[in-house]
C-alpha cells in the first residue's frame, strides 16, 4: 500500500501542550516543511493533522519535483525548493526518494512546440538548464515511446521524490527538533482577543499560541468560512495508477497531452492521465461561479463536472457551521480518500498499450484518487490573514505544491517570523481575490 488512508496506523501521537509559539493546521508537506524549518529555529510548535500526516494530497501526488512549466512568479521559491530537496537527506538522515532524472514534456503539435518555446522565453531570466528538443532527440530519450512527437522541452535538473515516504520522513525530522506532531488531532476553531490570534481550539482541547498557520489544503476555504472569512478555493479530484515494476523505458518524469508517467524509486512507474479531472458541483462551485470562470475556461476539455453525490466528497462541500464545543466537519473525514475513476483507468491502459509497449501487460498493483485544491488563478497563498492577527495561510497549491513545498515551508517560517523571506511573496497574497485585481491566468504549461 502506498497511499495514505485511515487504515494507515497512527504513529504521531503524544500529549496535547498546553501552549506553544505556533500551532500549524495540516500536516501535509507545506504544514510539515514549515515545523521543521520553525521548530530548527528554535521556535515551539504544535502541528495538529485531523487524520494522517500526508493522508491527503501529500501522499497522493505524482512525486513530480519541476520547476518546468511553472508559473515565473513561483520559480524563485521553486529553485530554493530543489536546492532543499537536494540536501534534505544528509541535513535529517533519511530518504525521501528524491532524484534528479528530469522532466519532459512532449509536444503532438507545432502549437503545443510554441507554448514551450513563450514559456522558455518568459523565464530567461531564472537561467533554468531548460531547453527545447527536436523530434529526433525526443526519440534519443524516449525511444520506446510511439507516436508522431514534433519535439520536446526538458529540463534535466527537474526530479522526483517519493510522496508517502518524502512527508513522514520530514515530520520524524521536526519531530527529532522538538516539534509536537499529532494526528487524529482536528483543528475545530480559533480563539481571539481584540483581533489578536491567542488559542486553537482542537478536538482534544485548547492550545494557546501567538501564531497559526492554516495549512489545511482542500479544508482551508471551509475552516475560515467558519472564521467569517471567505477564500475562493474549489477541488478537482485526479485518479492515479502505479506499476509493478518493470523494465525501464525512462528513468525520469515524463507526459504528452494524453498522459503522464515517472519511473519509481521501487522500479515501478506512477501514472495518471495529463491534465484530466472530475469536479463535484456544490454551493461552493457557484459561490465562487465568476472567480473560477477564466480557469474553467481555459480547462473545460479536461474537466468533467459531476453532479455531488452520497460520497466521501460531500464532506469538502459542507455549508453548516460549527462552535469549538462541537464535532466539526473534520472530525467526520479523517482522511479524503475518494474512489478512483474506473473509466480513467481503462483510459491509462490503453495509452500504456498504445504509446509504450513494452509496459502494456505491467499490472496495476494499487489506484487511487485525490482531491486538489485551486484558487482561481493556480497561483498558491502564501500570506498574513488581515482580518486576524498572527493567523497565516498557505494552501491553494493547485495541484503542483509537492514539489515547491520545502521551498514554501521555509519562507512561511520567515513570514511567520516577521522576517523577509528574501522572495517576491506580492503574486501569492490573499487580497488579490479582493482588491479587484483582474484573475489572470499564468502562463504555466
Ligand atoms: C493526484 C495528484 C497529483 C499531484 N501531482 C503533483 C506533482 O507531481 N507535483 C507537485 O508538486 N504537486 C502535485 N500535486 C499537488 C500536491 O500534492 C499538493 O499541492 C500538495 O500536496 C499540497 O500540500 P498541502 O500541505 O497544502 O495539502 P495536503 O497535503 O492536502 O494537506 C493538508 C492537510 O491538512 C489536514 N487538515 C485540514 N483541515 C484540518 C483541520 N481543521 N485540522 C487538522 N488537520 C486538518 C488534512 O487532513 C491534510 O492532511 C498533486 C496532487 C494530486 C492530488
Amino acid at each position: 500500500m502506498t497511499v495514505i488512508s485511515d487504515a494507515s496506523p497512527v504513529t504521531f501521537s503524544g500529549v496535547l501542550p498546553e501552549a506553544v509559539d505556533v500551532v500549524i493546521i495540516g500536516g501535509g508537506i507545506l504544514g510539515v516543511s514549515t515545523a521543521w524549518f520553525l521548530a530548527g529555529q528554535g521556535v515551539s510548535v504544535l502541528l495538529c493533522e485531523k487524520g494522517r500526516i500526508a493522508g491527503e494530497q501529500s501522499s497522493r501526488n505524482w512525486g513530480w519535483v519541476r520547476q518546468q512549466g511553472r508559473d515565473p512568479a513561483e520559480l524563485s521559491i521553486m529553485q530554493e525548493s530543489l536546492r532543499i530537496w537536494d540536501r534534505l537527506s544528509a541535513d535529517t538522515g533519511a530518504d525521501y526518494g528524491f532524484a534528479k532524472q528530469g522532466v519532459l514534456y512532449l509536444a503532438e503539435s507545432e502549437e503545443r512546440l510554441g507554448e514551450f518555446e513563450n514559456w522558455l522565453t518568459l523565464v530567461e531570466d531564472h537561467k533554468l538548464d531548460s531547453r527545447m528538443l527536436s523530434a529526433a532527440e525526443v526519440t534519443a530519450l524516449l525511444p520506446d515511446c510511439r507516436g508522431a512527437f514534433k519535439g520536446g522541452l526538458f529540463t534535466p535538473s527537474d526530479g522526483r521524490a517519493e510522496p508517502e515516504v518524502a512527508v513522514p520522513n520530514l515530520a520524524r525530522a521536526a519531530q527529532a527538533q522538538g516539534a509536537v506532531i499529532l494526528e487524529c488531532c482536528a483543528a475545530r476553531t480559533l480563539d481571539a482577543v481584540n483581533g489578536a490570534v491567542t488559542a486553537v481550539i482542537t478536538e482534544k482541547g485548547p492550545v494557546r499560541c501567538g501564531a497559526v498557520l492554516l495549512a489545511g489544503g482542500a479544508w482551508s476555504s471551509l475552516f475560515l468560512r467558519n472564521q467569517g472569512i471567505s477564500l475562493p478555493q474549489l477541488s478537482v479530484k485526479a485518479t492515479v495508477a502505479r506499476t509493478a515494476p518493470g523494465p525501464s523505458v525512462f528513468e525520469g518524469n515524463a507526459s504528452t497531452s494524453e498522459f503522464a508517467f515517472r519511473r519509481r524509486q521501487d522500479g515501478g512507474y506512477t501514472i495518471a492521465l495529463s491534465g484530466y479531472h472530475e469536479h463535484y458541483l456544490s454551493a461552493e462551485t457557484f459561490r465562487h461561479f465568476f472567480s473560477f470562470l477564466p480557469s474553467y475556461k481555459a480547462s473545460w476539455r479536461e474537466t468533467k463536472l459531476r453532479v455531488l453525490g452520497s460520497g466521501i466528497e460531500r464532506g469538502l462541500t459542507t455549508t453548516e457551521r460549527w462552535n469549538a464545543g462541537q464535532t466539526s466537519p473534520f472530525e467526520r473525514t479523517r482522511v479524503m480518500n475518494p474512489l478512483p475513476d474506473r473509466q480513467v483507468l481503462r483510459r491509462l491502459r490503453q495509452h500504456l498499450a498504445a504509446r509504450l509497449p513494452r509496459l502494456a501487460d505491467q499490472p496495476f498493483v494499487e489506484s487511487w484518487s485525490g482531491m486538489i485544491d485551486s484558487t482561481p488563478d493556480l497561483l498558491p497563498i502564501m500570506d498574513s490573514v488581515a482580518p486576524i492577527q498572527g493567523l497565516f495561510l498557505a494552501t491553494g497549491f493547485s495541484g503542483h505544491g509537492f514539489g515547491i513545498g520545502p521551498g514554501a515551508g521555509r519562507v512561511m517560517a520567515d513570514l511567520i517570523r516577521g522576517r523577509d523571506c528574501g522572495h517576491d511573496l506580492k503574486p501569492f497574497r490573499l487580497a488579490r481575490f479582493e482588491d479587484g485585481s483582474p484573475v489572470r491566468l499564468g502562463p504555466a504549461l
